[in-house]
């Protein structure tokens, strides 16, 4: 049969996943001849073959790929004809848009942990140990096409064994960018807080497991950055960790051998252990058995629990017999510690750092997920999953760079019917963690070779992403702007992970969000397009006293809610809410709320949530984002049946009735979950008159029963999965509303 020469595009996840040595495997098996490379869209094959085995090769390809991979598309067509002698592996320069997907960071399998535990092996016990198939990619990735020279592995000599290894196309490092060893590898360090080091006897794993025997707080070098971890067990060691790290009753994550000690803490459903064993290895929420230990998550049953997931985790955990306090090594605010300098500033925190001398180059915290109806949740979309890529149902027309919102921000690049997502970044409410976000602009700016020709943004004025956007703007006259409002946004996240272009009703539960009307919208319930939303209701607008410092503290919105049900009558009353305030600062609360003084209007369901907590005596003022959230979950009683009265007319949704009634039940869990249920009839209420897909978004639905509940009720509902319900997925959402926007 004649010769001919084939060009074969692969796009996917295709690169550092052992895809060229699959490709070379197969070549061997087809016996032919040609090359594979990767190229920024992914990975190239040309074959010299005929046109049964290039059927025969393609079927193979798509049926046995690497277990990593993931292929999108393959497409071939037929070139001028190449003479080959073997089939190699090369690589090649391309200029065109990137379009191949950065791997994410995996945890380590099983074959290198058989390796690291086997005392004959050469990487017996060596804390990097990883092959084509787990580690380290992202973090360490400067550039693409992830090769060695574009991370920050680029730094250490391979020896010779490990050369061979990388070199030979049947071995299972071949190609293996991160590949070392305990001679040509990065090695450990251990440091006290002053930077000194320590002096090991037999090594640095064996002295920082007596250290945490002792219980000592160390800052621990990961993956995407560092870690504060000590003995979980050991109340004082916590207390401790509290107290340095000024973060009183926030619930700490907790690492654990494996599966078998997870299982002795929580409730694991079958869904939530595939989560935890999965190679993306994130924090999952679980119940906890008993209050484990009430150091870890002060009044919460809940627990953040995860498995080992580097050499170096499971190589300490191996040698301890307690789980750890694993807690992101950041300053309040600021994004994770990444290197010995950023550290620094918590040396009042450790007592000691394992350190390591490979680089961080892109920080990423631990992802964080929940399982609500055997359907995953997404909390925190960062290690293991991102970046992300996701395909659009439809082509922008232009590149389009979307900055997010101002919590939990996350940044997305689109182009052509696909948007990249950034990691979790974290709130911009500091310099660093703008100066980082700005950052990871760049870095995705540069990896990808984009220049952005539309900028989408948040309506919120003040939002440092929305500074951000108009200074970009600023400088290059001829980018297109487009404002997204926030709720808007939230749905259209969910919409972008469904691929669903056609109208919803979307409720955006949220904390805040700028509205078009200038107030503080989160109680929101929209039908929506790609390009467009009409608000169909929300919550009566209700005013924050104070402003922004209502947002930290419960009782001012409760407050509130009691002005607009008893006016002066407030004075006189005696309840959990009304205790925090002296006679006086009721007094000119009153004046302040009268008049609008210092009180914007919000429509938040967040705020009620906390106005609610308050009412109940539940938490007056909150140490962390959600605590009121949490600590009124813990109160539901799933045995109580009915709600409570609200109204609702003409697009407003007045609760005042429902406060009042749940200020008159005398059993606090019944109020609360008389309050669960009464939120579902709103939507219920709402929802009645539409024939639209439900569609649910907003950071309350990270409520885990009010998320059940309402799943019970509309099982069809539509909620994301990949994707953060909260201002994580706001990002991707504004790429979705660009939609239709040109440059005319
Ligand atoms: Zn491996
Ligand atoms: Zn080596
Ligand atoms: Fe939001």
């Amino acid at each position: 049969m004649e010769l001919c020469t084939y060009k074969i595009n692969i796009r996917g996840t295709v690169q550092g996943v052992g895809f060229r040595p699959f490709v070379y495997a197969l070549s061997q098996r087809y016996l032919v001849t040609g090359t594979v490379s990767n190229n920024s869209n992914g990975v190239e094959i040309i074959l010299n073959t005929d046109t049964i085995t290039l059927k025969q090769f393609l079927i193979a390809v798509e049926y046995e790929y690497p277990p990593l991979a993931s292929i999108d598309t393959i497409e071939h067509c037929e070139m001028t004809y190449i003479p080959f002698e073997s089939f190699e592996i090369i690589q090649t320069e391309d200029s065109g848009d990137i379009t191949v997907n950065i791997p994410p960071d995996l945890s380590i399998c099983k074959e290198c942990e058989k390796e690291l535990l086997d005392h004959t092996d050469r990487r017996y016990g060596y804390p990097f140990i990883t092959c084509t198939h787990c580690g380290v990619r992202y973090s360490i990735i400067y550039d693409l096409p992830y090769d060695r020279e574009h991370t920050s592995m680029k730094f250490f000599q391979m020896c010779k064994l490990c050369e061979e290894e990388y070199n030979n196309p049947l071995d299972r490092r071949y190609h293996a960018q991160p590949i070392g060893c305990h001679d040509c590898g990065p090695k450990l360090n251990l440091l006290d807080n002053r930077g000194m080091q320590v002096e090991v006897i037999t090594n640095e794993i064996e002295k920082t497991v007596n250290l945490l025997n002792e219980g000592k707080i160390i800052a621990l070098k990961g993956l995407g950055g560092y870690h504060l971890v000590c003995d979980a067990t050991n109340k004082s060691a916590i207390q401790e960790l509290r107290k340095r790290k000024k973060r009183p009753t926030k619930p700490l994550a907790v690492m654990v051998r494996d599966i078998n000690m997870a299982k002795m803490l929580a409730l694991i459903s079958p869904k939530e252990e595939e989560l935890l064993v999965s190679q993306e290895r994130p924090i999952v929420v679980v119940q906890m058995k008993d209050k484990y230990s009430s150091d870890i998550a002060p009044g919460i049953s809940k627990i953040g629990l995860f498995l080992p997931y580097t050499p170096l985790h499971f190589l300490l955990l191996d040698k301890l017999s307690f789980p750890l306090v694993a807690t992101s090594a950041n300053i309040t605010d600021e994004p994770i510690c990444t290197n010995l300098e950023s550290l620094e500033k918590l040396q009042n925190v450790y007592d000691y750092v394992l350190d390591h001398n490979r680089d961080i180059v892109n920080g990423c915290d631990d992802s964080v997920l929940m399982v609500v109806k055997e359907q995953q949740v997404m909390i925190r979309r960062a290690r293991g999953y991102a970046p992300i890529r996701i395909e659009l149902p439809f082509t922008l027309k232009e590149k389009v760079l979307a900055l997010g919102a101002n919590q939990k921000s996350t940044i997305a690049i689109g182009f052509k019917n696909q948007v990249i997502l950034s990691p979790h970044i974290g709130d911009l409410d500091s310099i660093s963690s703008v100066e980082y976000y700005e950052k990871n602009i760049e870095s995705l700016e540069r990896i990808y070779k984009f220049f952005p020709k539309v900028i989408a943004y948040d309506k919120h004025p003040k939002y440092e992403s929305t500074k951000i956007a108009k200074q970009i703007m600023e400088k290059n006259q001829d980018i297109v702007s487009k404002e997204v409002q926030h709720h808007h946004a939230h749905i259209l996240a969910v919409m972008a992970e469904k691929q669903i272009t056609s109208k919803v009703f979307g409720v955006a539960f949220d904390g805040t969000g700028y509205g078009d009307d200038g107030m503080l919208w989160g109680g929101e319930f929209i039908i929506c397009d790609c390009e467009d939303y009409e608000r169909v209701a929300s919550v009566e607008y209700f005013k924050l006293l104070g402003g922004a410092k209502a947002i930290k503290e419960p009782k001012r919105v409760a407050l509130s809610f009691l002005f607009s049900l008893y006016k002066e009558e407030v004075f006189t009353l005696n309840n959990p809410t009304t205790q925090e305030f002296s006679s006086q600062e009721l007094d000119s609360y009153y004046t302040a709320w009268k008049k609008g003084l210092n009180a914007p209007l919000s429509s938040s369901m967040g705020r009620v949530f906390d106005g609610v907590a308050s009412l109940l005596g539940i938490c007056q003022v909150m140490s962390f984002e959600g605590e009121s959230g949490m600590l009124l979950e813990e109160l539901f009683d799933g045995s109580v049946t009915g709600s409570y009265a609200f109204n609702y007319e003409n697009g407003k949704i007045d609760i005042l009735p429902m406060l009042s009634a749940l200020l008159r039940e005398k059993n606090i869990s019944i109020s609360v979950s008389k309050f669960f249920h009464t939120l579902v009839e709103i939507v219920a209420a709402v929802y009645k008159p539409y024939d639209l897909p439900l569609v649910l978004s907003g950071g309350v639905f990270q409520n885990k029963v009010l998320l059940g509940l309402i799943l019970e009720r509309f099982p069809k509902a539509i909620i994301s999965n990949t994707i953060p319900p909260n201002d994580g997925g706001i990002a991707l959402g504004q790429v979705m509303a660009t939609m239709n926007t040109s440059r005319n």
